[in-house]
Parts: structure tokens; C-alpha cells; sequence
């Protein structure tokens, strides 16, 4: 596997600092982050679902709010950033994720406010396993 995505719901609107990339509002609905790791995809996504460590990745951030869950994860074979281009959403925060992206996705954090839609999505990048 080379990229992993979580499916999540944030279900209170939050204003929260993400390291240095600033403080910013995230508002109740769906989103879409977009990773991967080099060597043991599943020992990453293990650790964003734990509430216990040190903020190293954007995600990190987020993740640690009370009002943010993790509904569903899903691996994937295409790279990170074929993923990340594959899934609809709007991008509410620039540079979120992808400091080191290199196809230009701008973000790889995508916001989707109705769920119908979210599903959707979901499902147009393969569906969640
Ligand atoms: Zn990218």
C-alpha cells in the first residue's frame, strides 16, 4: 500500500493552531486527509489514532480535539497525491499536510459539509475497506 486516507468528522466548529502553519476555523462537516508513510502504513495510521504523542504532522493537531473523530480509514494503492487529486472537497486550509507534496495539490486536507456528499466521495476513491 502506498497511501492511506481517513474519513473524518469534526462535529464542532473549532478554532485550533496547527504548529506553524497558523490558527484557523474548522467548521463542523466531513473531511478528507490524504498521507502516507514510507515504511509501515499501518504502524502511521495506528498512531493517528492514538490520543497520546508528541504534534509532528498537521494532522496531529486536529486529531487530538475532542469534537474531531475518525470515522473510517481506508488504504490505498495509488500514491499519496493521485489520491489526494481523486477526492472532491473543498480546500478551507492551503498547505495543510502537504509540505512535501509534489504535484501541487495545494492541501491535503479537503472539507465536505454534507454528508450525502462525503459518502460520496468516499466511495468515488474506492470506497472504505
Ligand atoms: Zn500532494
Amino acid at each position: 500500500m502506498l497511501s492511506y486516507q481517513l474519513f473524518i468528522n469534526v462535529t464542532k466548529e473549532i478554532n485550533l493552531k496547527v504548529g506553524k502553519l497558523g490558527t484557523f476555523i474548522f467548521p463542523v462537516g466531513y473531511y478528507f486527509y490524504t498521507g502516507s508513510a514510507k515504511k509501515n502504513i499501518d504502524k502511521r495510521i495506528k498512531r493517528h489514532l492514538s490520543k497520546k504523542k508528541n504534534f509532528h504532522w498537521h494532522i496531529d493537531y486536529l486529531l487530538n480535539n475532542d469534537a474531531v473523530h475518525i470515522i473510517d480509514i481506508k488504504k490505498s494503492e495509488m500514491t499519496e497525491c493521485s489520491l489526494n487529486k481523486k477526492t472532491k472537497g473543498t480546500i478551507i486550509i492551503h498547505g495543510f499536510g502537504s509540505s512535501d507534496c509534489n504535484l501541487f495539490c495545494k492541501s491535503h486536507l479537503k472539507y465536505e459539509e454534507n454528508i450525502a456528499l462525503a459518502e460520496l466521495t468516499a466511495n468515488a476513491v474506492g470506497g472504505y475497506k
